[in-house]
C-alpha cells in the first residue's frame, strides 16, 4: 500500500523548509495543462468549449484566464469523466459523500496516493510528531478519504497508525488507555466527546495524548480550548476535500496563526464568489484549488465554496510554504444584508471578542415598509441583570459596525434560551422573501 520512504524524505528540514519558487509553479502548472490537453477528454472539452488556448498561458497570473471548475461538473463526469490517465495507471478511487444526488468519483494513480501520503507525513512532522508517535485514527474509512489519508501519512512517517475509524467509545478509551495513543486524528465534536468520557471516568491519568488532529467542521476557539484543556493536548487544525486528494492539504503549525499549505503540489487563488475575480493577498473570499501534479484526476482553478483568505507575510515558525486562514464558512451560507455579505465564521468571530456571550446565536433578517433590519439573538451570561445586559448588548453592536460595517439590532436572552440541534443548528431565519 505504500512504499517506504528515504532517510532524506523523512527528515522534517527536508519536508518543511525547501526552497520554493514560482517558476517550479509556473514549470508544473505548464505541464499540467500539457498533460489534459492530451490525456483529459474533461478539460480538452472545457476549453474548447470556453476558446481558450492552455499554451497561452505564460506566467502564473495568466491563470484567470482558464475557466473554474465547479462540483456541478464533477457530479455531471459521474462515474470516471474526470479521469485523465489510462485505466492500467489507476490504484483505487474515492468518492465525496454528497448528500444529494451522484457522488463525485475521484480516480487516484499511485502518483497520486503518494503524493497525498507524503503531504499529510508534512502535516504530522509540522505537529511535531515522529515515528515513535502512535497515532489513533477515528475518521471513517471507506470510499471517502478520511481515514486512510491519515493512515498513509501515519505509516509514511514511520508512526504507528492505530486505526480504530469512528464511533465504539468503549474500544476508543481502550485503545487509548492501553496502547498509550499520543496522537488523537479527529473531528472536533468527537474529540469533546472523548474528552468528556474520559473525564466521567476518571481516566485522565491514563490518557498519553499529547496532540490533536482535528479536522473536516468549522470549531470555535472556545470549543478548541475547552478539548485541548480536558485532554491535555495541543490541536493542530488540518484542511482538505476529496476532490482534491483528501485531509492533509494544510496544517497550521505551532505559532496557530494560520495553516500552511503544501504550495508545491498546490496552486490556491482567492477569488470573489460573486464575479469570479481574483482578489489580492489577505482578502477574505472563496478559496479555488489547481492540482499542479495530480494525474488520476487533475482539477483547474476548482471552486470549492470555502471562505477563507491567504495569510500575507512569513510565518513566526520559519516555514516557507504560505498559509490559508481558517475556513469562515461555506460561499452558500452567505447572508446578504443591505449589500454587505454576512458569513457565519465573522458572527462567530465577534462572539469571541465580546466577553461573557455564549456560542449559541440565531440571526433573524425581515423587512418592514421596504427597510430590511437584522436581528442577532444571542445567549448571554448576564441577561437577569438589566445594567449588564445592556452592556454587553452595546458591546456586540459596536463589534458589527466596527468587524462587519452593519447596524444590527441585538437582544441578549439567557443561557439556553435558543433552540438546540444534535444536526446542524438553524441560525438563520429569513423572514424578508415571505
Ligand atoms: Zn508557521
Amino acid at each position: 500500500m505504500y512504499d517506504a520512504c528515504t532517510e532524506a524524505e523523512l527528515d522534517p528540514a527536508a519536508q518543511l523548509y525547501p526552497e520554493l519558487s514560482k517558476e517550479d509553479q509556473l514549470g508544473k502548472l505548464k505541464d499540467l495543462l500539457r498533460r489534459v490537453a492530451v490525456c483529459s477528454p474533461f478539460y480538452r472539452k472545457k476549453f474548447r468549449e470556453a476558446g481558450v488556448d492552455p499554451e497561452s498561458i505564460e506566467k502564473l497570473e495568466d491563470i484567470k484566464n482558464l475557466p473554474f471548475t465547479t462540483k456541478e461538473e464533477l457530479r455531471d463526469a459521474y462515474p470516471l469523466g474526470l479521469q485523465a490517465v489510462p485505466d492500467s495507471e489507476v490504484v483505487r478511487i474515492h468518492s465525496s459523500s454528497g448528500t444529494t444526488g451522484k457522488p463525485v468519483i475521484i480516480p487516484y494513480t499511485k502518483g497520486d496516493v503518494d503524493t497525498w501520503a507524503r503531504m499529510m507525513m508534512r502535516c504530522y512532522m509540522l505537529a511535531g510528531l515522529t515515528n515513535l508517535d502512535r497515532i489513533q485514527i477515528t475518521p471513517g474509512y471507506g470510499l471517502w478519504t478520511a481515514g486512510i489519508g491519515f493512515q498513509l501519512g501515519a505509516e509514511r512517517l514511520g508512526a504507528m497508525a492505530i486505526p480504530t475509524g469512528p464511533g465504539n467509545t468503549e474500544k476508543q478509551l481502550q485503545m487509548l488507555t492501553d496502547l498509550k495513543s499520543t496522537v488523537l486524528a479527529s473531528t472536533s465534536s468527537y474529540a469533546l466527546l472523548l474528552s468528556e468520557e474520559i473525564e466521567k471516568r476518571g481516566l485522565k491519568a491514563q490518557v498519553h495524548l499529547r496532540v490533536g488532529i482535528v479536522g473536516s467542521e468549522r470549531w470555535s476557539e472556545k470549543m478548541r480550548k475547552r478539548i485541548e484543556r480536558e485532554l491535555g493536548i495541543e490541536t493542530y487544525d488540518i484542511y482538505g476535500l476529496t476532490e482534491i486528494y483528501g485531509p492533509g492539504i494544510a496544517l497550521d503549525c505551532a505559532c496557530h496563526e494560520g495553516m500552511h499549505y503544501w504550495s508545491d503540489y498546490l496552486l490556491f487563488e482567492i477569488i470573489d464568489p460573486i464575479t469570479g475575480e481574483p482578489l489580492p493577498e489577505g482578502t477574505l473570499g472563496e478559496l479555488v484549488i489547481t492540482t499542479l501534479t495530480k494525474e488520476g484526476a487533475p482539477l483547474i482553478r476548482y471552486r470549492t465554496r470555502d471562505l477563507t483568505r491567504i495569510i500575507p507575510g512569513p510565518c513566526k515558525c520559519g516555514c516557507p510554504f504560505p498559509r490559508l486562514d481558517r475556513i469562515l464558512g461555506r460561499t452558500d451560507d452567505r447572508i446578504k444584508y443591505k449589500a454587505v455579505n454576512i458569513y457565519p465564521g465573522q458572527i462567530e468571530d465577534i462572539i469571541q471578542k465580546v466577553p461573557g456571550v455564549s456560542s449559541e446565536y440565531q440571526v433573524l433578517l425581515s423587512r418592514k415598509a421596504g427597510r430590511d433590519t437584522l436581528t442577532f439573538r444571542v445567549e448571554i451570561e448576564a441577561a437577569q441583570d438589566p445594567e449588564k445586559k445592556a452592556k454587553t448588548e452595546t458591546a456586540l453592536k459596536k463589534a458589527f459596525k466596527d468587524f462587519i460595517g452593519v447596524t444590527v439590532d441585538v437582544v441578549g436572552v439567557k443561557i439556553g434560551a435558543l433552540p438546540r440541534s444534535t444536526k446542524k443548528t438553524k441560525r438563520v431565519i429569513d423572514e424578508r422573501e415571505l
